[in-house]
């Protein structure tokens, strides 16, 4: 259990603060109320924040993902991810968020090293209420990441980011004085042969260097490390992660994925650690 209750904050416009869990709902202090799901996710989207009523993966992508990840497909990922977070050394009970989570298994992950509280943040409700069903003990709510987080100032001694948004602002005001950023981008070679395979395409992964760009002034990379791993795909999982990623999205792609019986694919990833910047 968190030594003090998840630092949600309300996200109707102009408002901001603190949410406090009553009963099945969360509330501030102004009387705005988010109701709880009865999965146990919370929706805290407003209307502005949705471009359209299915914001995010659909329940098939989110499904599929996990699918994926429940045969071992991020393992390397996940030992990485767990290993530099512990050796961060926070306070159990600290809190983590971890923005685009999806069905939230690198963030249960990370906080079963590290004792600490979760709170798993994803555009998709379909990905989130797989979080929630699985993993209770943590806090799992639908927002976008895109705009204002809704958790308090300098609330987290620790913010995830895999494969997803870097919001420089938004971390630099939530994370506390000591906090931590864990950012994982795919590396060049992430799934090269299926690119070579079906895709065809350049792939323009963010360098290490690009990212340390956007996060500074305000964070400095204090720690890199390659989670690099090669799997063979059966033709159940390619269709899987072709339904996964947004790569193999076209028509055209998923048919050239379906000739294959089997591939041999690289999973690859940076995995970056960031501090604040003091001075
Ligand atoms: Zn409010």
């Amino acid at each position: 259990m968190p030594s003090t209750a998840p630092p949600l904050a309300c996200s109707v416009r102009a408002c901001g603060l603190p949410l406090e869990r009553r009963g099945a709902s969360w509330v501030c202090e102004r009387g705005h109320s988010f109701d709880v799901a009865r999965s146990g996710y919370v929706s805290l989207l407003q209307p502005q924040d949705r471009r359209s009523l299915e914001a995010g993966d659909s329940r098939a992508t989110a499904l599929s993902r996990r699918e994926l990840l429940d045969e071992g497909f991020g393992a390397v990922l996940e030992s990485a991810l767990v290993e530099v977070a512990s050796e961060l050394e926070l306070a159990p009970g600290a809190f983590v968020a971890d923005l685009g989570c999806g069905d939230g298994r690198f963030l249960a992950a990370v906080c079963a090293k590290t004792g600490l509280h979760g709170i798993g943040i994803d555009l998709s409700a379909h990905a989130v209420e797989l979080g929630a069903r699985r993993h209770p003990a943590h806090t799992w709510v639908v927002a976008n990441a895109d705009r204002r987080l809704p958790l308090v100032d300098g609330s987290l001694a620790l913010a995830l980011s895999i494969d997803g948004r870097r919001p420089r602002d938004e971390f630099a005001r939530t994370l506390c004085a000591n906090g931590a950023l864990l950012v994982a981008v795919p590396a060049a070679d992430d799934l090269a042969e299926l690119r070579g395979a079906v895709l065809g395409e350049v792939h323009d992964a963010p360098r290490v260097e690009r990212v340390a760009a956007e996060l500074a002034p305000d964070f400095v990379l204090a720690g890199h490390t390659t989670a690099r791993a090669r799997i063979r795909l059966e033709r159940a999982s390619l269709a899987r992660l072709a339904a996964a990623t947004y790569r193999c999205a076209r028509a055209r792609e998923r048919e050239a994925l379906e000739q294959l019986d089997g591939l041999e694919v690289t999973t690859s990833h940076d995995v970056l650690v960031f501090r604040r910047s003091h001075g």
